[in-house]
């Protein structure tokens, strides 16, 4: 399917989109609508894919884009940003916010991570095509119609239904240091246990968009296991207010002056990440929060079906903090058990 879709504009995403909306983004007010997203099928011949979407805005001044649903079974920002677009009037701020609460909507609706439409994982199909499948189509109107009007994207995920983390505020590393300062701040705006920067954003997600739109792009991890995690939902719902105050659309309130300190760690190459060696029922021995060593077993793969078959040890490539676990207990070789991060500085 990606083949099929990357071909058409040459990955660019040459062409105005087709996806139909509603909101004047200059004008002033609280507008919540629906983007078209025209679908032609057999039970609706003239039918669209309904995407909610609000834009609240006061004002000149700074514009936030806030999304979720990015990975449909990432719930916590799906949440947050629903009730923010109840809550949030024009008055409260100064600037305008975007929100985009369920972005890849088809996936949201079967709370899973990618569309059960064309199978798109709506994050590795930046920048998007307007005349590909639905989740193609989406990522290209991001692209073009509201990352380009942000100043700051916030893109809200969680571990999905096969990670947990630590609830994480990440940004890519970037070669510019003045850039890298500013996203590192975003990150601690946000006021989560855990802030990292990412060595590798990836040009086919959003932070390949924000990056091609030289804008900021602040991605979280809120928690996962396909659950709403009550403490990540919390971070979610205070890390957004904390980045509207940090960005001057919204007054500092005590969110902000007493925010919980965050620990800024960095997340590096394949060495960070742990794989299941073989087939079978993981067992594990860390945990999230756990200080690990290079050669330390992470556990073993038992196989059940043959109980005389010794288990098979997957080991920790690097000292470090475990910032992520895979939740299902059987795995597939390949599949990330773990991942570290390590201490700033
Ligand atoms: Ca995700």
């Amino acid at each position: 399917m990606a083949a099929i879709n990357a071909t058409a504009n040459g990955g660019m995403g040459g062409g105005k989109t087709r996806i139909g909306c509603e909101i004047d983004f200059d004008a002033d007010g609280k507008q919540v609508a629906w983007l078209k997203l025209p679908f032609s099928v057999h039970r609706s011949a003239y039918g669209h894919i309904a995407i909610p979407i609000a834009c609240i805005r006061n004002g000149k001044g700074p514009t936030l884009l806030a999304m979720s649903g990015n990975h449909g079974d990432e719930y916590e920002g799906q949440i947050a940003t629903t009730k923010l677009i109840r809550d949030l009037e024009p008055k409260d701020i100064k600037g305008r916010v975007i929100v985009l609460p369920a972005a890849n909507f088809p996936a949201a609706m079967a709370g899973m991570r990618t569309s059960p439409i064309d199978q798109g994982n709506l994050n590795r199909t930046f920048p998007g095509d307007p005349d590909g499948t639905p989740t193609w189509m989406i990522s290209h109107f991001i692209e073009t119609e509201l990352v380009s009007r942000a100043d700051v994207i916030l893109d809200l995920h969680s571990g999905g239904s096969s990670l947990l983390y630590i609830p994480s505020a990440l940004v890519a590393v970037s070669k510019d240091k003045g850039r890298t300062r500013k996203l590192i701040a975003l990150a601690e705006a946000f006021g989560a246990p855990v802030g990292y920067v990412n060595v590798g954003g990836g040009d086919r997600t959003s932070t390949g968009a924000a990056e091609r739109a030289g804008k900021l792009r602040l991605g979280t991890e809120l928690g996962g296991a396909g659950m709403v995690g009550i403490d990540a939902k919390k971070f979610a719902e205070d890390g957004i207010r904390r980045v509207m105050e940090h960005m001057g659309i919204a007054p500092k309130s005590k969110l902000t002056t007493a925010k919980p300190k965050t620990r800024m760690m960095d997340v590096g190459g394949d060495d960070y990440y742990c794989y299941a060696p073989d087939a079978g029922l993981f067992e594990p021995y860390a945990d999230l929060g756990d200080m690990v060593k290079k050669g330390q077993k992470a556990g073993v793969v038992q196989f059940v079906d043959n109980p005389l078959r010794p288990p098979v040890p997957a080991y920790f490539q690097r000292d470090g903090m475990v910032l992520c676990k895979r939740v299902p207990g059987r795995v597939e070789r390949g599949d990330c058990l773990f991942h570290l991060a390590t201490d700033r500085d």
